[in-house]
């Protein structure tokens, strides 16, 4: 067989899928890009992946299958040689994610029956003759029921947690990020992982292209910069077997089993590479090869239907595809469910070679799982979506309090209305004034008390609805270097890759820029970048608009998450409830986001680092009319999706009140004039009609007021011109602008009396 390697086998995999139902439904296992992207963050990752697959082989060859059989096999029930202390992470938006105790028990249950070879479905295992070859002369005797393997490895949920606390080894943490599942996600909630299996759960798992993802592990190999990320992530609905995860569903139910045997380093068989049979496919001889062929429509057939495997002399024969090992994707009857003799012996090598901090007695104590405590208090914890808003609105929150029976909750607002509550679910509170206020939730149970305050949970912001002076540019903010003093926020999912200020720019001295991230591309994929305005005041302006430039090139993601390019997206919400909710106003995303150019041209290596030379490579983003709120208290919202392309810049960013740039161009045509200006007691108006209009003209002062009619009538094709006097006005030294009104269409002047 050819060479494939491990991300094309994947991918493969994933086609086969696609195409025929009946494997479909297969585990997407995203553990090996995982390894890839970490390795290429912690080069140690993969020489202590080497040294491992090195050492096993030394070790297995004095292997003994005979060794790994255990009493359990002959129908009693042995002691699990290794108690691994599991603590589960729970990532929710308080949706069906955040699942139930009872679920989670049900996974760790079900873990424990895989492990120790205790699953009902262990009849479906299949022994027989095998001929390979349909008219060869040979024919093989497989006994996949004998193969199968007690582990010895069992599961308990943590009783204390790193500070000694009692603990129900369930940690619950609400984040709109629940359908990131990557990396970072992680980082926010890890126990030491030399004392604890962290297991985190999910909604969804987005990594690279956007095929979903059931479930990844971290190899055991190489600790040091990933050890913050050890454990294994699963979705939500393929954790347990009760709940949103249940048998029979699409997704199954052993997938976190099988992440757990790559946390303990299994291999999937699949797994082959350089040549026929050898140790470099998953590394365990006991299972027999197997390969996705894509165009295969009988996925029961043994898929790697090679005769060289016939002729190898340490894993012949080819015999059928064992359907039953966790760590294959098939699904059905016979599917999933065993590890073989062979899967045990390197599991366990695992365990004693590099896991074993976890199970060490020492250990067993600290997490209480032997010895612990017999119960705990319930945990308060609750969140709410809107943390920052203006005063007067109102806001809901959320209990999530967890770990047992809860009788009570009191709830204690600071600055809000009410500022009490008793019961779960309290009604909207209303904040009435600015500032930074605490929220307290205590939980009472029959097994105690326990108290949450979360310290200045909720901002209020002052009511600093702004003015737009009338005319042009407001907010052109960019080379001021204040525009966080004037109310402007940058938001990310992820604080590690932010905008800064670069000397490169559509209009003069900079411009912000997104660096593109090639290094930690899994971790930056799909996350969210925005720049959000302070509030302003629309209400008495009827041409409004809110205008950017940016300039993108979309890029070659690694192949190691799929190659090729993916979906970058550029929004521009508007929000009139002091950003309690948005609207959308436009969304730029497929080829048409590259400022380079379409198809191919759109893109540029991410070896390459992206400047836009000159303003050809920039593009204007303009929002106006009905799509800009005529309301007292607007807010814009830029919001750029990272999918892992170049450098993304963003300048000019403005909001008018007369003038845009469309309406710029207006005044091109009409070749408006006023002459002279700077001016001491008038100035001459011109402009030329091309039709006969109905024309107004108004004079604002540089605050936006209106100061009064300079003209109001029908005029007819050609040269217009009117006067505008200071007198008539009563104008002070200072700036004004006028505005014209030509058939509804509205464009302004600035004027300057000396
Ligand atoms: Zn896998």
């Amino acid at each position: 067989m050819k060479k494939l390697d491990m991300k094309k086998l994947l991918l493969i995999g994933a086609l086969a899928m696609m195409g025929h139902a009946s494997i479909a439904q297969v585990h997407r296992c995203g553990t090996d890009e995982h390894f890839e992207s970490l390795a290429n963050q912690y080069p140690e990752a993969k020489a202590a992946k080497q040294k491992f697959d090195a050492d096993y082989l030394n070790f297995r060859a004095n292997y003994n299958p005979n060794d790994y059989k255990t009493a359990q096999q002959l129908g009693k029930k042995a002691n699990p040689k290794f108690i691994i202390p599991v603590v589960v992470h729970v990532f929710h938006n308080n949706g069906s994610e955040n699942i139930t105790e009872a679920q989670i028990n049900s996974e760790i249950n079900f873990l424990n029956k895989s492990f120790r070879n205790l699953n009902s479905d262990t009849v479906n295992r299949r022994k027989g003759w095998f001929k390979p070859v349909a008219n060869g002369p040979d024919s093989f005797w497989y006994d996949y029921k004998s193969l199968a393997a007690d582990v010895e490895v069992e599961f308990r949920l943590a009783k204390k947690d790193p500070q000694g606390n009692c603990t129900n080894g369930i940690v619950r943490i609400a984040t709109p990020l629940t359908s990131k599942g990557n990396d970072d996600l992680k980082k926010t909630s890890v126990w030491d992982t030399k004392r604890y299996f962290n297991m985190w759960v999910v909604r969804s798992i987005n990594r690279g292209n956007s095929i979903g993802i059931a479930g990844y592990a971290q190899f055991p190999f190489g600790f040091g910069g990933g050890a913050s990320t050890d454990g294994i992530m699963v979705i939500h609905n393929e954790f347990g077997n009760i709940g949103t995860s249940q048998p029979g569903q699409t997704p199954t139910v052993s997938t976190t089993t099988h992440e757990v045997g790559h946390w303990l380093g299994l291999y999937h068989p699949f797994q082959i590479s350089t040549d026929s049979c050898g140790l470099d496919g998953d590394g365990v001889m006991d299972t027999p090869p197997t390969y996705f062929n894509p165009s295969s429509t009988e996925p029961l057939r043994n898929r790697c239907n090679n005769k060289s495997f016939n002729t190898c002399s340490s894993e012949k024969p080819d015999l059928p595809d064992m359907q039953e090992a966790y760590m294959d994707y098939f699904i059905g009857n016979c599917a999933s469910n065993m590890f073989t003799l062979e899967q045990k012996a390197r599991m366990h090598k695992v365990l004693t070679d590099i896991r074993k901090t976890l199970w060490s007695e020492e250990n067993l104590r600290f997490t209480g799982v032997i010895d612990g405590p017999a119960t705990c208090p319930p945990l308060a914890a609750f969140n709410t979506q809107t943390q920052v808003t203006c005063a007067k609105q109102k806001i809901s929150f959320t209990d999530f309090s967890y770990g047992g029976t809860i009788s009570t909750y009191e709830w204690t607002f600071e600055g809000g209305d009410p500022a009490t509550f008793t019961g779960k679910t309290p009604p909207q509170i209303t904040y009435n004034n600015p500032g930074k206020f605490d929220v307290t939730l205590k939980v009472t149970g029959p097994n105690g008390t326990s108290t949450t305050v979360l310290n200045d949970y909720i901002t209020i912001q002052p009511e600093l609805s702004q003015t737009p002076a009338a005319g042009a540019y407001y907010a052109d903010w960019w080379y001021q270097n204040n525009w966080q003093e004037q109310g402007w926020t940058f938001t990310y999912d992820v604080p590690k890759n932010q905008f800064s200020r670069f000397p490169i720019s559509y209009e003069n001295n900079a411009s912000m820029r997104l660096t593109r991230d090639p290094f930690n591309i899994n971790s930056s994929i799909g996350n969210l970048f925005s720049l959000v305005s302070p509030s302003y005041d629309l209400s008495n302006f009827d041409t409004r608009y809110f205008e950017f430039y940016y300039a993108f090139a979309q890029g070659t993601l690694p192949t190691s998450i799929g190659g090729g390019n993916t979906t970058e997206e550029l929004k521009v919400y508007t929000s009139i409830d002091c950003g309690k909710t948005w609207q959308t106003r436009t969304t730029i995303g497929s080829t048409a986001i590259s400022t380079i150019g379409t198809g191919t041209a759109a893109v540029l290596a991410n070896t390459i680092d992206f400047m836009p030379a000159d303003k050809s490579k920039w593009k204007q983003v303009l929002i106006s009319g009905a799509s800009v709120p005529k309301a007292a208290n607007v807010k814009f919202k830029i919001e750029f999706k990272y999918q892992g392309g170049n450098n993304f810049y963003l300048d000019n960013v403005r909001l008018g009140t007369t003038t845009g740039t469309n309406q710029v161009a207006l005044a091109e045509s009409i070749n408006l004039k006023a002459q002279p200006n700077p001016f001491s007691q008038s100035s001459l108006i011109t402009y030329e009609l091309s039709t006969k209009e109905v024309v107004s003209i108004s004079l604002f002062d540089i605050t936006g007021k209106f100061l009064g009619n300079v003209f109001s009538g029908a005029q007819t094709a050609g040269t217009q011109a009117i006067e505008i006097n200071r007198n008539q006005f009563n104008l002070s030294s200072g700036i004004y602008f006028i505005e014209l009104n030509i058939g509804g269409k509205k464009l302004s002047h600035k004027v300057v009396v000396e």
